[in-house]
């Protein structure tokens, strides 16, 4: 009955594209396709003059667009939807809240293997007549083309041995000689495994026999047989048939020649096939083993779900060492038992390492990981294990909160106050922490926020009743926390007993660690050899010509780096400015740290880790490895050293220069500085029969924040920092919007800005609207910052209304024609 409607209906799908647009755009469906479009499903369309891209269908509906005349959807991907409906309403939750582009958020939640990529074919007008128009390379394209069908443009280059062929191509067209298509490629390729076995009909114990008897002719072929036969035992259990053999197998065997293996095939009696496998299969796997949780953390897992049953969120606290891990194991465990899906969120560094390990050995093959380390293609494989109903548990980062999910019934967020759930480039600027709780809301679902240093934001919400609070205040099996010693540098300098950067003190625990066999961490957070080069002479400083930042001395490479932008240039022999000689290195970071490590202790065996030696795919895990088998004595390192790794040999953490992240100028350096320090001492003394050492080297030892980090005073600092807030109105008093206008001339940068904030203290009231001013680094890449910070009250203001009331005013200064080019970019809830 519906179907005559249905024939005379012209559908019409909403798509979302993946570019920074700001709405959703219509297309129209061709009839052809009409029964099959789903919401959810990729389909690909063009998309302005010239490109083709993947899009996702958001809504089907029967009204033709007003403003513009529907283009025709080229080509459906899906037969079922790859983004499910709780994806659709985040995405747009997403944009909504953190003010961009809901295409900027499908860009960065589809891995790129479900983008499809066009690439441009060029084939020969089959009417074109006028050859003796052609040059001498055109011709030879045109030719080339005849003969072939068709040419890349990569082929074009090759063929005429030139990197630039537009100029002839566009001639060529010009000419009316060629036509250029898109041919549409899908990135993702399933790993597969070519397979061989016996055809069926070879399978019965007669046929076998018969099959053998004829093969005697043929020895080679005889012995391929024989050979499959004692793999896969045929005669007694037919049905290992099924599965065969790798074909690989066969070819490693020098007595078996590929040849004959084919003939079997094309005489039909081997039959060949493909199967896909997982890229995950040489993980360890799992068993759903058994952990038998301490008193305190059976406590704790129960806590967590009777807080759970009322509540939408629940933050455990829990000292390091405590055991969060085997807590959340046991929670997990119960959540998929329940048949619902899990995601164990970890900041991007903790993900590559042991506790993933522990995690699979546990849950086998059924949990999937989501790392930005892995490639497009095990991206694209998880996203389809997750519909496919293979991996009910995922453990990721950040990104891994846009996986399709349907049924989420827990997402656990490990050391939830790490920075890095926040995205700052490119746009969405989400917080995954914060997204996820919005997320399991949902789908119906619970959220579990951990750490040993919560974020002051969620301890509020805790503290206030929003969320539960759960504490574990003991380390597992007898452990306690470390013996923190402070060493007065001031002092020793005055005595001069500082070698360099090390105190005595230090020196002294490190030979004791060296002779007796103990591991130690070195902790230094900054990178490179020394942050600046410096002329004694004429205090010239180096520094970086797009940034205005000093330029990092790295000695290994023997170069000067801009840690901003990635500018690098030589080291000078003399100084630039005055040609002097005494040109010296200042301050210092790790690189420096591991070279005198060398000088003082030649014996030693030192590794240094940052981002400058782990940006190789595995040696962030091979480091990590050696140091946990103890071919490793000292590791040095920036923050990397601090996350969640948990070494039993390790008796002292040695902290340099705590004063200068205790006194960062930022309003959250105090809960930054006890975040970080709490965490890099917690890597000390994890044994039962040993408690471990921390130092920590300042200026000046008596700082109430050094006190509060020493006796793992979290209540103290909380309640200072929180009284703080509220008097100064920060978060979580407020929200925070940072608004950063860009451009690569001062003048404009300010005037726009200047204009920006005007308009926005006009109707927010100047104590709303701070600025603008130049951030700490006022330029970077060349381009001149200036930043606004909006804070709004938490409970008075309509956030809402007040968001886009910014984003207009933003619009309206972006589209200013007196501020020519300027770039706004607007961070919500900004770190
Ligand atoms: P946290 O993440 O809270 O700092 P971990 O989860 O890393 O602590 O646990 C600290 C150490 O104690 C790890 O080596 C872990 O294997 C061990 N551990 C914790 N709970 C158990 C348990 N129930 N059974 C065996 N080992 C445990
Ligand atoms: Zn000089
Ligand atoms: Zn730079």
């Amino acid at each position: 009955m519906t179907s005559i409607f249905e024939e005379e209906t012209t559908l019409f799908a909403d798509l979302i594209l993946p570019v920074p647009v700001p709405s959703l755009f219509t297309y129209r469906v061709p009839r052809e396709m009409s029964g099959l479009v789903k919401v959810g499903a990729r389909v690909i369309v063009q998309f302005g003059q010239k490109r083709v891209i993947t899009a996702v269908i958001a809504r089907i509906h029967s009204t033709p667009p007003v403003k513009y005349q529907a283009k025709y959807i080229l080509e459906l991907l899906d037969e079922q939807p790859i983004v499910t409906q709780y994806q659709l309403e985040l995405f747009n939750w997403v944009s909504e809240y953190y003010l961009c582009n809901i295409g900027e958020v499908l860009n960065v939640a589809l891995p790129a293997g479900l983008k499809i990529t066009s690439q441009s074919r060029i084939q020969v007008n089959p009417e074109f007549e006028y050859e003796d128009l052609l040059t001498d390379q055109e011709r030879i394209v045109v030719d080339e083309i005849r003969k072939q069908q068709t040419l890349s443009y990569e082929e074009v280059e090759r063929l005429l041995q030139k990197s630039n062929i537009t100029a002839i191509i566009k001639s060529l067209v010009g000419k009316r000689a060629v036509i250029l298509y898109e041919e549409v490629k899908e990135r993702y390729k399933p790993k597969v495994l070519k397979k061989v076995r016996l055809a069926a009909a070879y399978t019965s114990n007669a046929a076998l026999s018969a099959l053998a008897t004829s093969l005697e002719k043929n020895q080679k072929q005889q012995e391929i047989l024989l050979k499959y036969l004692s793999y896969i035992p045929v005669y007694n259990h037919a049905e290992l048939n099924q599965k065969g053999l790798d074909k690989s197998f066969f070819s490693q065997d020098d007595s078996i020649s590929d040849a004959s293996l084919n003939t079997l095939i094309k005489k039909g009696i081997f039959e060949q096939f493909e199967i896909f496998v997982s890229r995950f299969d040489d993980l360890p796997s799992g068993n759903m083993a058994n952990i038998s949780l301490s008193d305190s953390q059976k406590e704790a897992s129960q806590q967590i779900e009777e807080l759970l049953a009322e509540k939408e969120v629940v933050l455990l606290h829990g000292i390091t060492g405590s055991g969060k891990t085997e807590v959340y194991i046991d929670l997990i465990k119960k959540v998929l038992e329940g048949g619902s899906q899990v995601l164990f969120l970890l900041p991007e560094i903790a993900l590559t390492t042991q506790i993933v390990v522990r995690l699979r050995k546990v849950f086998g093959d059924t949990m999937g990981i989501y790392h930005s380390k892995f490639s497009d293609n095990e991206r694209v494989e998880v996203w389809k294990g997750i519909l496919d109903g293979k991996f009910q548990f995922v453990v990721g980062v950040r990104s891994a909160i846009f996986l399709p999910f349907d049924n989420l019934g827990l997402i656990i967020v490990d050391e939830e106050h790490e920075t890095s759930y926040k995205q700052h480039d490119p746009a969405p600027r989400y917080n995954a922490r914060d997204v996820a709780v919005i997320m399991s809301y949902m789908h119906k679902g619970k959220t579990l926020l951990g750490s040993a240093t919560p974020s002051l934001e969620s301890y509020f919400h805790a503290k206030s009743g929003r969320y539960g609070l759960v504490e574990m205040k003991e380390r597992y099996g007898n452990a306690v926390l470390p013996d923190f010693q402070l060493i007065d540098t001031k002092k020793e300098k005055k005595q001069r007993q500082m070698k360099n950067e090390f105190s005595s003190v230090l020196i002294q625990h490190l030979e004791h660690n060296l002779t007796h066999k103990e591991q130690t961490i070195l902790f230094q957070n900054r990178r490179g050899y020394s942050p600046y080069l410096q002329c004694e002479e004429c205090s010239w400083i180096s520094e970086c010509p797009n940034c205005d930042v000093s330029l990092t001395y790295h000695m290994k490479v023997k170069e000067l780096r801009c840690h901003y932008c990635g500018h690098k240039e030589e080291v000078p022999r003399t100084c630039p400015n005055c040609g002097s000689t005494k040109v010296k290195t200042m301050g210092y970071g790790t690189e420096k740290i591991e070279d005198e490590l060398h000088l003082m202790f030649p014996e030693a065996r030192v590794q240094r880790m940052d981002l400058d030696t782990t940006r190789a795919k595995n040696a962030y895990q091979q480091i990590i490895q050696e140091f946990e088998e103890g071919g490793i004595d000292i590791l040095v390192g920036t923050q990397m050293v601090s996350k969640g790794l948990d070494f039993d040999n390790v008796s002292m953490v040695g902290i340099f220069d705590a004063d200068r992240i205790i006194h960062f100028p930022e309003f959250r350096a105090s809960e930054r500085a006890f975040q970080m320090l709490t965490q890099v001492s917690g890597r000390a003394g994890r044994r039962a029969d040993k408690r471990g050492k921390v130092l920590i080297q300042t200026a000046n030892p008596s700082q109430k924040l050094l006190e509060r980090i020493v006796t793992n005073d979290y209540e103290g600092m909380y309640e200072s920092e929180i009284a703080e807030r509220e008097k100064f109105s920060y978060p979580p008093f407020t929200r925070l919007i940072k608004l950063t206008v860009k451009h690569i001339d001062e003048q404009t940068s300010q005037r726009a800005a200047k204009i920006l904030a005007e308009k926005l203290t006009a109707n927010l009231g100047a104590s709303r609207v701070l600025g603008p001013q130049p951030p700490l680094v006022e330029r970077v890449r060349n381009q001149f910052l200036f930043d606004i910070l909006i804070k709004l009250e938490r409970e008075k203001i309509n956030f809402k209304a007040a968001k886009s009331f910014i984003q207009e005013k933003v619009i309206d200064t972006l589209t200013d024609k007196t501020l020519k080019s300027i770039q706004v970019v607007i961070d919500v809830d900004c770190l």
